[in-house]
């Protein structure tokens, strides 16, 4: 981890405030500190890069890996303790180290802060154009809670008209 981004520098500062979700030789995850809905995860290589191409093949498999092992981490989280996401918010909106503690704050009072995650949805935001804030790769994990059965084109249709 090497340039100047939040995703290279302040590693050391999540794992110490107890916000990285899960990690591997390659990659790591932490809990959005903007999140939009309970358990929203960000996924990052370790490598600066700023497309997953970038990344050799070892790399790549364990940025994928580490996908998988964040929804299962999540999931056995809230099975070992349904209100684990409330200490987590609770401190993001006190202590919300130079993000906006709002989206935090919401979290407290989501409908499915308890709730048990069931499925999961990825995004990811290239280039400025597309909301993209921090130069270096990531993608958004959003747990599923409900049945809506709503899909990632359906939240684009929404909003994106
Ligand atoms: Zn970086």
């Amino acid at each position: 981890m090497e340039a100047d981004d939040i995703f290279c520098k302040l590693y050391p500062v999540w794992k110490k405030l107890g916000w990285v979700i899960a990690e591997n030789a390659h990659a790591y995850s932490i809990y959005c500190v903007t999140p939009a809905n309970p358990g929203h995860a960000l996924v990052m290589p370790r490598q600066h890069v700023q497309v997953l191409a970038e990344l050799g093949p070892e790399a790549a498999y364990a940025f994928n890996q580490l996908e998988v092992d964040v929804f299962e981490t999540l999931k056995r989280k809230h099975s070992e303790n349904p209100e684990h996401l409330i200490p987590l918010y609770t401190e993001m909106s006190t202590n919300p180290k130079g993000f906006d503690p709002k989206f935090a704050t919401a979290m407290l009072s989501h409908q499915h802060i308890r709730a048990e995650p069931l499925g999961r949805m990825h995004g990811t935001n290239l280039d400025k154009i597309a909301g993209r804030t921090v130069p270096h790769y990531h993608g958004n994990m959003f747990l599923r809670y409900g049945d809506d059965k709503l899909g990632i084109a359906d939240a684009v249709r929404e909003y994106l008209r």
